[in-house]
């Protein structure tokens, strides 16, 4: 508990108390300042009740626990009690009472868990009845009711595609039905508890009608999958809280990929260790870096790495869902040949003994120095600028879960929020961030996971597991009604 009390100029004081933790029963309390308590006692006639706010409610009550947040407010006389009560079929039951002891509480904040398994509650309506009473002499009270529909039905998911062949370290995608009230939610989970959305097949292709409450999920296969013990699922979860799963077909071929040295040289430190640990410093101020070059790498390699991942898959989770802007295969960005593959284990080795290790999650492609980068597919610019190990970089959204990043850029030829065409110019390589020499670094990410980007430069692999796949769902539009061209009898 913390507690204290500043005084300010004038006639009254402000007053800061905040309780951290749960109360009782799922009950956790905030309650912050506010000048109350008029000294001249004034406040003790006022006559204007607290204010009630339902600051966060549920769209209604399910099988799992609900978060409902009210807040109460009384700024002239102060806050005396709170209660908040939920009553069904005569039966009421007090989920949360605070009382206020100290004069000048002047707002409330209460976080109440609704379980309606636990209150034995039945499906229909209840009633949450929200009461608060001043400190003024006429003890001004406000009750604020709402009611809620609670409803156990479980929403229901169904695979309507047949087969799903992936390979570790690619992509593919599911389409399924979800019944049931409002979805909230759904999408793939695997067994590691990463999950993947689903979205609307009209996201895919808004010119193509679909049936209703269909939707598919575009998933990646992450590297580090293993067929043989890990394992997906289908899930719809409903807006009450009321959630579904169900298998679906799915083979996954395994894949290994290679383990590489990369041998460290004094040079290489002092050209991009003084670089690497500015961006360390700004990245991420919690860690400190030490002085020495090859503690430092190791930081730069794994915590400036790690937080580079976060910030990525930040920009990318903003663009879920987005609507497909990419057609057909990927290009490649730079013609030229890969230098280094995708998910390869990388050994950093410093005078013969290794000093750090990473994956490598993405291509390398290298060709004459500041060669011109081009888009794989249409899209969208998400992120343009500097950003630790990968330096000049930029990220294009291309849609529905699709993403490419372009890294160790010398220049960037777009800026946030551009669209981009197949083939346009985004930017020239270079060796910036955490590169030995001027190449480009590509990666494609499938719901912010990154994946082999080879699959998507083929047109046959993209038209069978992607396009055609989810054109084989679209109903023909209402037109002009055709003539009859079989005979009836
Ligand atoms: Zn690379």
């Amino acid at each position: 508990m913390f507690n204290s009390i500043q005084p300010q100029s004038g006639r009254s004081f402000g007053l800061t108390l905040a309780i951290v933790g749960t109360a009782t029963a799922g009950v956790s309390l905030a309650v912050s300042s506010l000048s109350a308590g008029n000294p001249l006692g004034l406040a003790w006639l006022e006559s204007s009740p607290p204010s009630i706010t339902f600051r966060a409610a549920p769209a209604g009550l399910g099988a799992k626990p609900s978060t409902l947040v009210i807040s109460a407010v009384d700024p002239v006389a102060g806050l005396a009690r709170v209660a908040v009560t939920l009553s069904q079929d005569g039966h009421s039951h007090l989920l949360a009472e605070r009382s206020y002891d100290h004069s000048g509480v002047g707002s409330g904040e209460i976080s109440v868990d609704i379980d309606p398994l636990t209150l034995q509650l039945r499906e229909g309506s209840a009633t949450v009845s929200v009461s608060a009473l001043d400190r003024s002499a006429l003890r001004n009270t406000a009750t604020v009711k709402r009611d809620f529909q609670i409803s156990f039905a479980k929403p229901r998911v169904e695979p309507l595609s047949v087969q799903q062949n992936g390979t570790v370290g690619g992509a593919e995608l599911v389409v399924f039905r979800y019944a049931g009230r409002p979805i909230a939610s759904s999408g793939v989970e695997s067994s590691k508890g990463a999950s993947y959305a689903g979205c609307p097949l009209a996201a895919f292709d808004p010119s193509k009608g679909f049936p209703e409450n269909t939707y598919f999920a575009l998933f990646p296969i992450p590297y580090d999958f293993v067929p043989t013990q890990d394992t997906l699922r289908l899930t719809g979860t409903d807006d009450f809280g009321n959630s579904a799963s169900a298998g679906f077909n799915y083979r996954i071929a395994p894949k290994s990929f290679p383990q590489v040295d990369m041998r460290l040289s004094a040079d290489f430190f002092q050209r991009k260790v003084p670089e690497l640990r500015d961006a360390l410093r700004k990245l991420h101020p919690a860690v400190v870096p030490s002085g020495d070059d090859a503690k430092d790498f190791k930081l730069v390699n794994e915590e400036l790495r790690r937080a580079n991942e976060a910030a990525i898959r930040g920009v990318i989770a903003e663009a879920a869902c987005s609507s497909r802007m990419w057609r057909g295969a990927f290009v490649r960005p730079l013609a030229a040949a890969p230098k280094a593959s995708f998910a390869e284990g990388r050994r950093y080795v410093l005078d013969g003994s290794e000093i750090s290790r990473s994956r490598h999650m993405g291509v390398d492609l290298a060709d004459v120095a500041q060669a011109r980068v081009v888009a794989g597919n249409a899209g969208r610019v998400i992120f343009a600028g500097d950003l630790g190990i990968y330096g000049g970089l930029v990220i294009v959204d291309h849609g529905v879960g699709v993403s490419s990043l372009y890294g160790h850029l010398s220049s960037l030829s777009v800026k946030k929020g551009d669209a981009v065409e197949q083939g346009g110019e985004i930017g020239r390589t270079g060796a910036t961030g955490l590169a030995g020499g001027d190449h480009l670094h590509y990666e494609i990410r499938v719901q912010g996971e990154p994946v082999s980007p080879l699959a998507w430069l083929d047109e046959r692999w993209v038209s069978e597991h992607i396009e055609d796949k989810i054109d084989s769902f679209a109903v023909p539009q209402a037109t002009t009604p055709q003539a009859s061209e079989s005979p009836r009898n």
